[in-house]
C-alpha cells in the first residue's frame, strides 16, 4: 500500500500588525501559556506581546533561551511546564527557540504555537524539531503527532528585523522545491511519513514562483523598514509555503549537506539557510541539472546575497578530510540525501562539492557578479 500524506498547522495568521491579535489567537488553545523568548527577541517584542495577552486576559510568563535547542534546554522548559501548570507553550524568535517549544510542548503533553519575529526559517509550520549541540552541530529530527495549532507572523516585526534574516529565509525557501522535485521523482517518503500528495509538491513549486518573482523586492523593503506586497509574498513562501513544502514534500540532498556541513566547524556562525543554500547548489551538481538551470540559480542566490561556494562557508576545494566529514555525515543512512531518485555516496558528494566551488566563480565572473568573500568563523 503507498500513502500519500499532506499535514499542516491548524492556524496560519500573517499580516502588518497581527502581533496585536496573538492574546485573541491563544485564548482559542490555552489560558495559562508559556512564552519562550531569548531576551533580544523580548526586548523587541515583550511589550507588544504584552499588552496582546491582557487584551484577552491572559497572564504573562516568560522563559529566557540560549542560541540552540538542545536537549538540555528542551528538558529545561519541561520542568518550567510542569511547575508553573501551563497549558500552551509559545515558542517566539527563531527557529532554535520555536524548535524548543515545541519539543517541550510535545514531551508535556500541552498544545504549542509559532511566533516567528522574523522570515528565517521554514521551521515554525512544521511537526518537527531539529536539535543541535551546544555549538550549534546537527544532533537528530524529533518528530511529533502533529503541527502547531498555531502559527502568527507579524509583517512588520519582519520588516523591522536585519535583512540578513531574510536572506537566510529565502536560502532555506529556495531548497524546498528542488528536494520535493527530487522526492517527486525517486521512490523517497517525506517528513509527514508517507509520499508526497499532489498537493505538497505543488504548494514547493508555488514557494519557488513566489521567490523568483519578489525576493530582490522583498529584500529591498526589509532594508527600508517597510511592508509591501512583495515582502508579504516571500514571508509566506518562506514561512507557510515552504514549511508545508519542505515537510509534505519532501527533504533530499540539500538538506542533508546542510547537516553535514554542521559538522565543519569553520560553518559555525553561519544561518541555516546559507548552509542549506550551498546544500542546493550542491545538488543542483549532484543531479546533472541543465546548465541554464544551474547557473541562473547562482546567479539569482548571489543577488540575493547567499552563498554558492565553499569559501564563503569557510572551506576550500583543498580540504580533503573537512570535505570527507562533511560527506559522510551527508549520506549516514537515515539521511534525506537517499530520497533522491539515484544512490548517493560520500564520494559523489565530495565531486559535487569541489566542482561547486569552479563552477560558482567562473558563473560569476560571466555575469559581472563579485568574486565570493571567505568566511571565518568566530570561537
Ligand atoms: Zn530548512
Amino acid at each position: 500500500m503507498t500513502e500519500t500524506v499532506l499535514i499542516s498547522p491548524s492556524r496560519y495568521v500573517q499580516g502588518k500588525g497581527v502581533m496585536g491579535q496573538l492574546g485573541h489567537h491563544l485564548a482559542r488553545i490555552g489560558s495559562k501559556p508559556l512564552l519562550v523568548a531569548d531576551d533580544v527577541v523580548w526586548g523587541i517584542v515583550g511589550d507588544g506581546v504584552t499588552e496582546a495577552l491582557g487584551q484577552a486576559d491572559l497572564p504573562v510568563a516568560r522563559e529566557s533561551f540560549g542560541t540552540f535547542a538542545t536537549a538540555a534546554a528542551v528538558d529545561h522548559l519541561v520542568e518550567v511546564i510542569g511547575s508553573g501548570g501551563h497549558d500552551v507553550i509559545v515558542g517566539i524568535g527563531g527557529g532554535s527557540a520555536i524548535d524548543a517549544a515545541k519539543s517541550a510542548g510535545h514531551l508535556a503533553k500541552i498544545r504549542w504555537a509559532s511566533v516567528p519575529t522574523a522570515a528565517s526559517s521554514d521551521a515554525p509550520t512544521s511537526a518537527l524539531a531539529v536539535i543541535y549541540t551546544e555549538e550549534g552541530e546537527f544532533v537528530e529530527y524529533r518528530f511529533f503527532p502533529h503541527n502547531p495549532d498555531l502559527v502568527l507572523i507579524d509583517t512588520q516585526v519582519v520588516a523591522s528585523a536585519p535583512a540578513r534574516f531574510l536572506v537566510a529565509g529565502i536560502g532555506d525557501a529556495l531548497a524546498t522545491w528542488l528536494e520535493a522535485r527530487a522526492t517527486q521523482r525517486g521512490q523517497g517518503s517525506t517528513m509527514a511519513g508517507g509520499r508526497p500528495t499532489h498537493t505538497g509538491t505543488a504548494l514547493a513549486r508555488l514557494s519557488w514562483e513566489l521567490l523568483w518573482g519578489n525576493a530582490l523586492e522583498a529584500l529591498d523593503a526589509v532594508r527600508a523598514g517597510v511592508v509591501t506586497p512583495a515582502l508579504e509574498a516571500v514571508v509566506e513562501a518562506n514561512t507557510l509555503l515552504s514549511g508545508l513544502g519542505f515537510e509534505s514534500g519532501g527533504l533530499a540532498a540539500a538538506h542533508a549537506i546542510h547537516n553535514g556541513l554542521t559538522a565543519a566547524p569553520q560553518t559555525h556562525g553561519l544561518t541555516h539557510g546559507q548552509k542549506v543554500n550551498l546544500g542546493s547548489t550542491t545538488q543542483l551538481v549532484l543531479e546533472g541539472a541543465p546548465s541554464e538551470e544551474l547557473e541562473d540559480f547562482i546567479v539569482f542566490t548571489t543577488r540575493v546575497g547567499l552563498p554558492n561556494t565553499l569559501t564563503e562557508v569557510g572551506l576550500s576545494p583543498d580540504d580533503t578530510a573537512e570535505l570527507r566529514a562533511v560527506a559522510e555525515a551527508a549520506t549516514v543512512p537515515d539521511e534525506t540525501i537517499h530520497t533522491m531518485p539515484f544512490p548517493v555516496t560520500a564520494d559523489l558528494v565530495v565531486d559535487a562539492l569541489v566542482a561547486v566551488e569552479g563552477i560558482s566563480r567562473r558563473v560569476r565572473s560571466e555575469h559581472g557578479l563579485p568574486e565570493p568573500e571567505l568566511y571565518v568563523a568566530r570561537h
